[in-house]
């Protein structure tokens, strides 16, 4: 049934997938390390890894991981897609390498870091991001933990002043670790120098045991991370050494000399990295549940067609109107993630070898858009194509309920979305004032605010897609400045007068970079591939007006006519997607262990696989009478003597 589908797409399938993982070598190496993961016993899926208790489940990841370490280098970013995509569970070490290496690289002094890299590397010292308190989270300059300086034994007293101040919600800290990269308010002579970074031993290298002074554990379980031991830490007087904190940026001298250097926005580089892989790496999920949905919604078939033959749900528009758009915005963002991720090597080299932070503003305002607009679409993304598979897709064997659950959080963690938002929204209204003030200095991705008008003949081709999106971006930006601007108290008007606006204006900027990035890809297309990417170029961006044109309608820049082409052309398009959609999911190269489906194989029958897994292999039904059969008996019983 499938060959059918894949002998019909338009396009060279290879060449496709060497633009989804950036070129050749990128998908060569995720195809290496999926057959890893495919051939190796532990690895193979298991749906009743979701009958085991957590307990269990986080034995199971634990073993799994040791195996990993044992065959894997998995430090190697270029593995970072595959060792994330394709196993079940998540490896213990995902904090360590995408949050503490890097801070490390960026925070730590050339001496801390030919002291300790090379055992941060390999595991000798393993630890967790402890910044994030029960009291704050977003707002980390008033975490309250605290590290005195004393001058008398040059040691900073790190200390957990009320409950409040706890740490909470640091992965792998609540089993795992044995140090903790601590934040926390630097007091020097009673006077604070702000938050920073404390590397310290937590456990005790040979117990495993907290030291004196620290209690440590799991905050409990959650929805989905259920392997991640998010702990809680707090700190009672324990004593740090002087080299305890990371001092590139910051040095304090054994007799409490405090010496600044460097750009004090020096700690948001670390950050940027995590927001990147979450950019690059987790985007794949979304990929991930759409081969799902579509491999499905082409097994699937309900109510018969006026030959009396069933009809494939993929063929129903309104199923294309579930699936469609989600695809061509699924390609958007891995073409806009490879671009993210090229300033971000480009501003982490620049600071950490030419101490150099011209790219760091806007380094940091375009990831901290993309990572609020990615990470919502996956999750949305996940949560629609559970519901394009009906009731299926609500089981654990459809694979679909797990993407979403463990994708949901990074809305949340490393940069709450909103405020991530608003951040970009103060980025793009310095950029508007510098239209005016100094034009040459706005940079090529944020030109498009220098003007609030367009004249277009042809709405639906990509590039004028392109400046409608970025119009209205510049339209709603003008509005949220103007709210902004007037009421005379500032903070008062960005914290409670115009934050809707100035929110709405910031989410209104990665469409309009996402297909920028796009029309970068496809210009040196050969024609097939170029074709393809077109139609899909063209659904994104439509999709993209038609979910908000708020602000081209403020001044009149889009007219109803137009609003009605824009959706019949995107209609009109859903064919040519329809006919090829089985290859623009399949050019990602799952494999069927990766993708954790019963319902969506490369090929084979989804009911026989649905039904022995129900019928053979549910551990559930395993017991010929199950125990809890035994209440039901009790209930017999009190129900009798009523
Ligand atoms: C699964 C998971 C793993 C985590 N791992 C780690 C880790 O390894 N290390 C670590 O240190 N932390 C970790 N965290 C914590 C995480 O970083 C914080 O939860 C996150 O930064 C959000 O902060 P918050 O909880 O304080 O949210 P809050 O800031 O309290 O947000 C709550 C609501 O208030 C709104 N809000 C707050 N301030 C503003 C504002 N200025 N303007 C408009 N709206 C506002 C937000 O938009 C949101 O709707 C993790 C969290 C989760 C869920």
């Amino acid at each position: 049934m499938l060959e059918k589908e894949r002998k019909q797409a338009q396009f060279p399938q290879l060449e496709m997938s060497h633009l989804l993982y950036g070129d050749k070598e990128g998908f060569d190496k995720f195809i290496e390390r999926q057959t890893f993961f495919d051939n190796h016993p532990l690895f193979k899926v298991d749906f009743n890894f979701f009958n085991k208790s957590r307990q269990d489940q986080i034995l199971l990841n634990a073993q799994k991981t040791i195996e990993a370490v044992k065959n894997l280098d998995l430090a190697n970013q270029k593995y970072y897609t595959p060792n994330i995509l394709c196993p079940q569970g998540n490896f213990i070490s995902t904090v360590h390498f995408a949050m503490v290496i890097p801070a490390f690289q960026v925070l730590a002094s050339d001496d801390q870091i030919e002291r300790w890299m090379p055992s941060l590397k390999n595991f000798y010292a393993f630890g967790c991001y402890a910044q994030s308190e029960l009291g704050h989270g977003s707002d980390v300059q008033s975490i309250l933990t605290v590290a005195t300086f004393d001058k008398t034994t040059s040691e900073f007293i790190i200390h957990t002043p009320n409950v409040e101040a706890t740490k909470f919600w640091p992965g792998e800290l609540g089993l795992y670790c044995e140090f903790a990269l601590v934040f926390a308010q630097l007091i020097v002579d009673g006077k604070n120098h702000g938050v920073h970074p404390f590397w310290i031993r937590i456990r005790d290298k040979d117990t495993h045991r907290p030291m004196q002074g620290v209690q440590i554990g799991d905050i409990g379980p959650k929805m989905g991370f259920a392997v991640k031991d998010n702990g809680y830490m707090s700190f009672d007087h324990f004593r740090a050494p002087l080299d305890s904190l990371l001092n590139r940026y910051i040095k304090v001298s054994s007799d409490g000399k405090v010496e600044r250097q460097g750009n004090p926005k020096v700690g948001y580089a670390s950050m940027l990295y995590m927001r990147n892989i979450l950019c690059d790496q987790y985007t794949k999920f979304a990929g991930k549940a759409l081969t799902v949905a579509v491999r499905y919604s082409l097994y699937r078939r309900q109510f018969k067609d006026d030959n009396k033959q069933e009809i494939l749900i993929l063929d129903y528009q309104c199923q294309q109107q579930k699936l469609f758009p989600l695809l061509a915005e699924f390609y958007a963002c891995v073409f806009g993630s490879i671009k993210i991720k090229e300033l971000t090597n480009e501003n982490f080299n620049k600071i950490t070898q030419q101490n150099d932070f011209s790219m760091l503003n806007l380094t940091h305002s375009i990831l901290s858009a993309a990572k609020s607009n990615y990470t919502y679409f996956v999750a949305n993304c996940a949560e629609w194509c559970r519901l394009s598979c009906g009731g299926h897709g609500f089981a654990h064997y459809s694979g679909l309920p797990t993407i979403f659950f463990e994708m949901s959080p990074n809305i949340v963690l490393e940069g709450e979305n909103t405020i991530l938002n608003l951040q970009l929204a103060r980025y793009l209204l310095k950029q508007l004032q510098n239209t005016v003030s100094k034009p040459d200095s706005v940079p090529s991705y944020f030109q498009f605010l220098s003007t609030d008008t367009v004249k277009i003949q042809d709405v639906t081709t990509i590039q004028s897609l392109a400046t409608l999106l970025g119009c209205n971006c510049s339209i709603l930006t003008r509005y949220a400045a103007s709210k902004f601007m007037a009421h005379s108290d500032l903070q008062d008007s960005w914290d409670t007068k115009s934050g809707i606006a100035l929110a709405k204006a910031a989410s209104a900027f990665i469409p309009y970079f996402n297909m920028i990035c796009f029309i970068d890809t496809i210009q040196y297309k050969a024609k097939d591939t170029k074709e393809i990417l077109t139609v899909l170029a063209q659904v994104y961006g439509i999709t993209m007006l038609l979910n908000n044109f708020q602000g081209l309608l403020l001044k009149n820049q889009i007219s109803s006519e137009q609003i009605k082409l824009l959706q019949d052309t995107r209609e009109q398009l859903y064919p040519i997607i329809r006919r090829n959609a089985l290859s623009l999911v399949e050019a990602q190269g799952l494999s069927d262990n990766t993708l954790q489906s019963l319902i969506a194989p490369k090929d084979g029958d989804v009911y026989e696989n649905m039904y022995r897994y129900a019928s053979q292999d549910n551990s559930l039904n395993k017991q010929k009478v199950h125990e809890g059969v035994t209440y039901i008996k009790k209930m017999k019983e009190v129900n009798a003597k009523l």
